[in-house]
């Protein structure tokens, strides 16, 4: 017989880690899952960016006072990089996990190239399939259509799962105006949705908050005991709260992680039922569906539930994996198809893959910028590396600080499942807002300054030898002020007795 540790996920079988938790004999990996009771934490949840207007959002500003919570930040590093090993594990465990991706991303581009012909075919199955089908032009359109689909109805209120296409269409906030109750079905959504906050992470939206918090949030809103923060309580109590509330609601709304052409039906993977009990306990069923989710065949959904939830969580595949054909008996279905800017995204000539993305989270995870400056203060629905690129096509005035808010060091791009090429991609980001006049006139100068100074060997030379005596000479106050963004939460390194090329000019200058 063969071992069956085989058949585990790795880390389930491995033995001897030292930092093994377990609880009722099942392995837990952070910290954060074991259900001690926490002592209430003195730190308060750190809050996003500020948002005025159209003004370009300060993603610094807000992820300093990020990183001023050392205990949230300390978690929030610690859980996505967490999420990113088990990924990495998974990942060893399918040998043809580079093949995988690869046809991921071919059927992706094949896809977006061919996007009208493969619509018009998901648009015809459908109706075939008695669904109703509507076309949005933007997030306004998309919200106007589902108000008129549910005052068609009498519906008052609506459960909805995790959609990252209608936090793009601030699709609560409407309802909100027009006198529709929305319950958010999901736990982590639910907890921001209570907490009047945004998804921090596409995939886990409450990954910012620590257990304490969500304590805080429950005892305000559904009056749990504030100084109880184990998770089986946390979760049953909302479970209770929110279930009267799913059995009496009027519609149900899911999104869409991919439509199938060939067949005409959405598939939504969730790790929590929540879409099938949106989907299935009203009549009601409207699904939101972002253009680019289209895939041509049944049998590549194949192809992406193996990498979506590896890439995602490290688990082999999402506890759900539902598809929606057609209303059931006595019901009715409603797919609204959104446009919202993809049309004119597909028309960038550097950005047009960023399409291709199925939103795993995986680049956040692995984002040394992002695990410490929490989703929410990138003050966008999209946030870590993946939004650096969306965020910039909806308002490049607004988002032209993000796609600075990168190293560039492309653990990005290697760890997307569809290969898109996000790096090059922020990188592309800061060309085009530098052409477009939309970065700070100081940034603006010191590049054009930098780049003067780098094209001229002797100038450069000259200067390192000035600031070389004026590091060793000059006080402190004068290297360490407000305006060397740089130097704040690091020293300047010791100027060298001796550089290199003046070494080399001594000792090797005249052997060539
Ligand atoms: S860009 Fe790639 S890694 Fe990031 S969320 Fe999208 S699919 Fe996942």
């Amino acid at each position: 017989m063969s071992d069956p540790r085989g058949i585990l996920q790795p880390e389930l079988a491995a033995q001897d880690d030292a930092n093994l938790i377990q609880r009722d004999g099942r392995r837990l990996d952070h910290a954060e899952g074991s259900s001690k009771p926490l002592r209430a934490s003195l730190e308060p949840q750190p809050r996003g960016a500020k948002i005025h207007g159209n003004r370009p959002v300060d993603q610094a500003e807000a992820a300093a006072r990020f990183i001023a919570a050392p205990v949230h930040e300390k978690m929030h590093d610690e859980r996505l990089w967490d999420l990113r090993q088990k990924r990495d594990r998974e990942m060893h465990g399918i040998p043809e996990w580079e093949e995988l991706r690869s046809l991921a991303s071919a059927i992706k581009e094949h896809t977006l190239t061919r996007l009208d012909e493969y619509l018009d075919q998901f648009e015809a199955n459908a109706r075939s399939n008695r669904v109703h089908v509507h076309w949005a032009r933007d997030a306004a359109e998309h919200n106007r259509i589902v108000h008129g689909i549910l005052a068609d109805h009498g519906a008052k209120s609506l459960i909805k799962s995790k959609s990252m296409l209608t936090e793009e269409c601030g699709f609560r906030p409407y309802m909100a105006s027009v006198g529709i109750e929305v319950v958010e079905t999901d736990l982590g959504e639910r907890i921001q949705q209570l907490d009047n906050e945004d998804p921090s992470h596409v995939v886990v939206p409450a990954v910012h908050k620590l257990r304490t918090d969500v304590a805080q949030v429950f005892a305000k809103t559904i009056g749990t005991d504030p100084d109880n923060s184990d998770v089986h309580y946390l979760a049953e109590s909302q479970r209770e709260a929110t279930r009267p509330l799913i059995l009496a609601a009027d519609a149900g709304m899911t999104g869409c992680n991919f439509a199938v052409a060939e067949t005409g039906t959405v598939v939504v993977c969730t790790n929590e039922g929540n879409a099938d009990l949106s989907a299935n306990v009203p009549k009601l069923h409207i699904a939101s569906i972002g253009i680019e989710k289209i895939i041509p065949r049944l049998e590549h959904v194949a192809v992406f539930v193996r990498l979506l939830s590896r890439s995602a969580l490290g688990s082999p595949i999402t506890q759900y994996t539902s598809h929606f054909r057609g209303p059931r008996e006595g019901g009715e279905m409603h797919f609204v198809l959104v446009d919202n800017g993809r049309s004119e995204r597909l028309g960038m000539a550097e950005f047009w893959t960023s399409l291709k993305c199925i939103r795993c989270g995986a680049c956040m995870n692995t984002c040394p910028v992002y695990r410490r400056s929490g989703g929410l203060s990138y003050g966008a629905t999209y946030s870590g590396p993946i939004g650096l690129i969306i965020d910039p096509t909806f308002n490049a005035r607004k988002y032209s600080n993000l796609p600075f808010a990168s190293t560039l060091n492309g653990s990005c791009s290697n760890v997307c499942p569809v290969k898109i090429n996000i790096h090059e991609q922020i990188y592309a980001w800061r060309r085009e807002l530098v052409k477009r006049h939309e970065v700070p006139f100081v940034k603006k100068a010191a590049m054009k300054a930098a780049g003067e100074l780098l094209s001229r060997p002797a100038a450069y030379r000259a200067a390192i030898a000035v600031a070389d005596i004026a590091l060793a000479l000059l006080p402190r106050f004068v290297i360490y002020n407000g305006l060397n963004a740089w130097g704040k939460h690091r020293e300047v390194p010791h100027p060298p007795r001796q550089t290199f090329h003046s070494w080399y000019h001594a000792n090797r200058g005249d052997k060539r």
